[in-house]
């Protein structure tokens, strides 16, 4: 587990901060993959698109994959290298668009690919494949592969289309089926890719295992990984691409909240209940959406435990109206009182791509650290809520 590297009385609550030298050594270990296999690994933006970072992660990543135009656009001007995209269904404005900025379009099916064709010329074009093989359970709102699933062409589909358009123009197919995954899921769903579009790739150049690759968590199978890239690089000659998204901001940034008030149990014979100024809804949405449970430090990073696992226990909520806005019980050696602060852990990925201003709550600050320098870069004030709506 990473601990904080900056000083956390000295930030505003609340905030995220960014720690450089834990994405470096992300970065580090996903650059030695690269190196190892000759395959090319993208940052998906959709979990984290904190692009003063873009010097940094370029140095050692190929490029950028995109949700579509805007993540597109950052891409492209931020970060540089290669930019590829996906979409369920393109429109064709953002497609006229798009082929400004992107290189590598994936698209949902050949049909959707021959639908915008003349606009593909000298692009790379991928389509998206279902091996409706799933190997996650628990999350169905992350599970690609869950029943009446609208991303990708099952095979079915796709050899119906590859009936009537063809393969003409076409250089690889993409699968994208895992989340927070370790090798082993990785590579049965490869395995169970080739049983069905093998007969395929042959005619392709590209093949692309999608994100959801655990690959900086410390059990992480590396070798395996580079065994089932390897596999498809000697066998089909195939350039491999990788997309994680987590995996490049894995640990590698905390949010900071002060208590603000505590409300005493024993009045009610409940717990007692801790306020804080950070929100589950407005500022970690995975937290209720996943829903998960984050690592919590106190104030002198002792990791807060388990309801009863420690003397003190509370509920710990936010200071919006709604009544589930709960980050959840925990438990700590001290107690906690006003004006304490708390540190949750790995919230640089799907946090600040997905806070909002629900209540008209202020959005966190962004802090960047390196090297002991705690850089304010991003303050957000009432123009924010009000530009919006
Ligand atoms: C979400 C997503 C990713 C990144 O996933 P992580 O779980 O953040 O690694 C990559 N590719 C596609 C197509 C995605 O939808």
């Amino acid at each position: 587990m990473n601990t904080p590297l900056f000083d956390i009385t000295k930030v505003n609550t609340p905030c995220y901060v960014i720690e450089q030298d834990y994405i470096r050594k992300n970065c580090e270990i996903l650059k030695q993959v690269c190196d190892n296999t000759g395959c090319r690994i993208l940052l998906a933006q959709k979990a984290f698109s904190a692009y003063s970072t873009y010097p940094l992660i370029s140095q050692y990543l190929n490029g950028t994959t995109a949700s579509g135009l805007h993540e597109a656009i950052l891409g492209h001007d931020k970060f540089g290298g290669e930019t590829h995209v996906f979409s369920p269904a393109y429109t064709e404005e953002d497609i006229k668009e798009l082929i400004r900025y992107a290189d590598h379009f994936v698209f949902n099916s050949i049909r959707q690919f021959n639908k915008f064709k003349e606009y593909m010329v000298g692009k790379a074009v991928l389509i998206r494949v279902n091996p409706r093989f799933s190997t996650q359970e628990g999350h169905e709102i992350y599970d690609p592969c869950a029943p009446l699933s609208r991303l990708g062409s099952t095979i079915s589909s796709f050899e119906k289309d590859v009936r009537e358009f063809g393969l003409d123009g076409i250089d690889g197919i993409h699968f994208h089926t895992l989340c927070e995954q370790n090798s082993d899921d990785l590579y049965k769903t490869a395995m169970e890719v080739e049983r069905q579009f093998g007969k395929y790739l042959k005619y392709f150049s590209e093949i692309n295992f999608g994100g959801g690759h655990h690959i900086t968590r410390d059990d992480y199978d590396i070798p395996l990984l580079e065994k089932t890239i390897n596999h498809f690089k000697d066998k089909y000659g195939l350039t491999v691409y990788l997309e994680p998204g987590e995996a490049v901001a894995l640990n590698a940034g905390f949010a900071v909240t002060t208590v603000l008030d505590i409300i005493e149990g024993s009045i009610n014979n409940e717990q007692d209940i801790a306020i804080m100024d950070i929100s589950a809804a407005c500022h970690m949405p995975d937290v209720l959406e996943m829903p998960y449970r984050p690592v919590i430090l106190d104030s002198r990073f002792n990791k807060a435990g388990e309801k009863g696992e420690y003397r003190y226990h509370y509920r710990l909520g936010s200071n919006t109206c709604l009544a589930g806005d709960i980050t959840g019980d925990y438990s700590f050696k001290e107690p906690l009182k006003p004006g304490d602060r708390l540190v949750l852990c790995d919230m640089a990925i799907y946090s600040m791509v997905k806070n909002n201003t629900f209540n008209g709550m202020k959005l966190p600050d962004i802090y960047l650290n390196q090297k002991g320098r705690t850089e304010r870069i991003k303050t957000f004030g009432y123009e924010d809520f009000l530009s919006r709506l």
